[in-house]
């Protein structure tokens, strides 16, 4: 028998008609003899609301508690989802994280799955049912309940996927599959069928939400097939797994933006050995995630660095350079909010010249500066300025002719 992960995102359960929608395809997955594992997000805006409440009511957000906060919304969904699925004679029972076996290291609000046990998943599926698992959720080892960073419902089902050796793990979402860039800012952007988990975690750690960075991780390291799908044409989507002989390696595969990140200067910086280890050692340590990183070269013995970090984690890594850099030697610490990083992705590029040439001669066309540039062997990032973003990313998709 197939055993399918459905994982559905806010969207598709955004309100009670979707939530009926979904649970007709999920009896109709089931009816048809498959095995059916269900991931739920919170409906719609929800987890945003509940953040939302936080700041209302206080300044103060203690993990611990913010975490407790934005498991409910999941709760919701998977309660009203079961019911429907009851609603079409479908056997279902609803799980939390912890009940699922998720379970996690003790980072709140944006903790790493360590184990999964999910001994109690596997006895209703034996028993007929449909489970239906809370998202985004677990509990760490010291037993309080955790959440897994923002979009995290696609981990849990990657995650879920994977200790139960399902046959794929399909993700549907408000997109029928992963696009030559973001739908929402280039309306011509083709939908790809399939790409290689290299190429998709580039994707998905610049910028293209479509898909969360660690389910992506989990997926490469075990070898689960992923198809993101629309839940609202459920049309084939997009295949994301190992590269086979077949696969075409595009020259450029996706442009992709991120205007999630925030930019810290640490100026006038004694350059010599141990600088830049002791701060970002002190970031490392806050779980801060330090992305982009230039050093000017130093003329007065002195350099400044720059690096970029989540703008959530803004107001704790400026706290954390602040108090290193006396020690340091450094004078100032400037943040910026207002950068965005435009990407080039494709597992082509690796072999063939000019990619960078053509990146840099398109945005100076638009009159673009680029203030940071990092790569890898498939990925040219530039920071540019936030409102620059959509035009730098317009012009790179027709440049690199992903529109044709
Ligand atoms: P869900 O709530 O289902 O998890 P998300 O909002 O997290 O959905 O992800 C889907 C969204 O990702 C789309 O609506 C789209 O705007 C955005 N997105 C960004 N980049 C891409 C891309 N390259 N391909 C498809 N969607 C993308
Ligand atoms: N509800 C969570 C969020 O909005 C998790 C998810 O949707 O994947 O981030
Ligand atoms: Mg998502």
């Amino acid at each position: 028998m197939t055993l399918i992960v459905q994982k559905y995102g806010g969207t598709s359960v955004n309100d009670p008609e979707r939530i009926k929608i979904v649970a007709d395809y999920i009896a109709h997955t089931k009816n048809r003899g498959n095995d059916v594992v269900v991931v739920v997000s919170a409906m719609g805006k929800q987890t945003d609301q509940l953040i939302r409440l936080a700041k209302d009511v206080s300044d103060v957000h203690p993990g611990r508690e913010m975490d407790m906060l934005l498991t409910a919304g999941e709760r919701i969904s998977m309660s009203l989802l079961c019911m429907a699925l009851s609603e079409l004679n479908i056997k279902a029972a609803s799980f939390t994280g912890s009940q699922a076996g998720i379970i996690t290291d003790t980072f709140h609000t944006k903790a790493s799955i360590v184990e999964i046990k999910p001994d109690r998943v596997v006895t209703a599926l034996k028993d007929g049912f449909v489970p239906v698992i809370a998202g985004f959720q677990g509990v760490s080892v010291e037993k309080d309940i955790t959440t897994l960073g923002r979009g995290g419902s696609d981990t849990t089902a990657v995650a879920i996927a994977t200790a139960l050796n399902a046959d794929v793990c399909e993700i549907y979402t408000d997109v029928s599959g992963v696009f030559t860039a973001d739908p929402r800012i280039v309306p011509n952007a083709k939908k790809l069928s399939s790409l290689d988990y290299d190429e998709m975690l580039e994707i998905a750690a610049n910028g293209g939400k479509v898909l969360a960075l660690r389910s992506v991780e989990f997926a490469r390291r075990h070898d689960v097939p992923i198809h993101v799908r629309s839940s609202f044409t459920w049309e084939p989507g997009t295949w994301v797994k190992k590269e086979d002989k077949n696969m075409e390696e595009a020259l450029v595969s996706a442009v992709t933006h991120d205007v999630s990140e925030a930019k810290i200067t640490a100026t006038k910086v004694p350059d010599k050995p141990g600088i830049a280890a002791s701060l970002f050692r002190e970031l490392a340590d806050k779980a801060i995630n330090v992305d982009m990183i230039v050093q000017n070269t130093s003329t007065d013995g002195n350099t400044d660095i720059s690096f970029t970090v989540p703008r959530t984690d803004l107001e704790t890594a400026l706290k954390v350079t602040k108090e290193v850099l006396p020690q340091l030697g450094g004078t100032e610490v400037l943040a910026d909010s207002e950068v965005a990083k435009v990407s080039i992705i494709g597992a082509g590029m690796k072999t063939q010249p000019g990619v960078t040439a053509l990146t840099f001669e398109t945005l100076a066309g638009c009159d673009i500066n680029i203030e940071m540039i990092s790569t890898s062997p498939i990925r040219i990032s530039c920071l540019i300025r936030q409102d620059a973003v959509e035009q730098a990313v317009q012009a790179l998709h027709s440049a690199f002719d992903l529109d044709k």
